[in-house]
């Protein structure tokens, strides 16, 4: 598993790969504009080699652009439609100049129009950025915590919006844990846990999931109301050692995006790395005891 957190590009997107360094991640994720306004920044493309090259010196092993928080494909509102999509082609467009590995979003709310509608008004543009991925540049559903009518609340709709999509081969999805747990699935529970994930298997496919947010919650379980809190101080708090062990999540990159007033430092990666620790330990002995059963 990698280890990291979304940092600022204050002063550069750059210094984001200097922010992780400092705190000993291996993998990071970023804004490649401000998250509330549309107009995209302009990157001096020394700026963007640096990015590469401070990237490789550093070892970071993953790099996640998150696109604008003001995204909705599935608006009511066409300019918004536009204005999205606009947004996700630029973010996907810098993301590539950085060598990015994933651009993560949240599809939008369907609010006052239905799910089913909504699917059929984001198919064109996904279809459209799917073409702008490469390689190694995936594009990824975030899951929702399904306030508002957002989208990607449940794997089956995540799965719904991946089969209109013919099931693109880059096509991924991101899980946070604060979001997953808000719409319902306890991920501190093992059996909980285990039984998302093979639907998600299912469903999905698990090679689809390319990033983890790791994050805890402010509100209960099955809330639908998206309010994270710093891991551990939450309503997860150890029990995120459940979800952070899983065994299929082994080789993603965990992503912390909530962290203390004090800012984040070399401790909470530590604490992630110490999270997973305690979780494996958990997986493995409920693997062993179901062996000897
Ligand atoms: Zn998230
Ligand atoms: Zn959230």
């Amino acid at each position: 598993m990698l280890f990291g957190a979304h940092v600022s590009a204050a002063g550069g997107i750059s210094k984001a790969i200097d922010r992780i360094e400092e705190i000993g991640g291996n993998a990071v994720q970023v804004f490649t504009q401000s998250p509330q306004m549309w107009k995209p920044t302009k990157h001096d493309p020394e700026e963007l080699a640096r990015f590469r090259k401070r990237r490789r010196q550093a070892r970071v092993r993953h790099v996640a652009c998150h696109a604008l928080y003001l995204v909705n494909l599935a608006s009511r509102d066409r300019t918004i439609r536009s204005k999205s999509f606009a947004a996700l082609s630029a973010t996907m467009e810098t993301a590539r100049e950085i060598g990015a590995d994933t651009v993560v979003f949240h599809v939008g709310s369907h609010v006052g129009r239905g799910f089913a509608a909504a699917v059929k008004t984001v198919v064109r543009p996904l279809r459209e950025l799917l073409t702008l991925t490469t390689e190694d540049l995936w594009l990824c559903l975030e899951n929702a915590a399904g306030a508002g009518g957002t989208i990607g609340r449940s794997i089956d709709e995540l799965a719904v919006i991946a089969d209109a999509l013919d099931g693109h081969e880059r096509l991924g999805v991101c899980l946070d844990s604060c979001h997953w747990w808000a719409s319902g699935v306890d991920v501190t529970s093992p059996t909980a846990l285990d039984e998302a994930l093979g639907d998600l298997d299912v469903r999905l496919g698990l090679d689809r999931l390319r990033l983890l947010h790791v994050n805890d919650a402010q509100t209960p379980l099955g809330s639908n109301r998206d309010r994270h809190e710093v891991v551990a101080d939450g309503l997860l708090g150890d029990g995120l050692a459940v979800f952070l062990g899983h065994p299929a999540f082994r080789n993603l990159p965990a992503v912390l995006e909530t962290w203390p007033d004090a800012g984040l430092g070399t401790a909470d990666m530590d604490l992630l790395r110490a999270l997973r620790r305690r979780g494996q330990g958990r997986w493995k002995r409920q693997a062993s005891a179901r062996a000897r059963a």
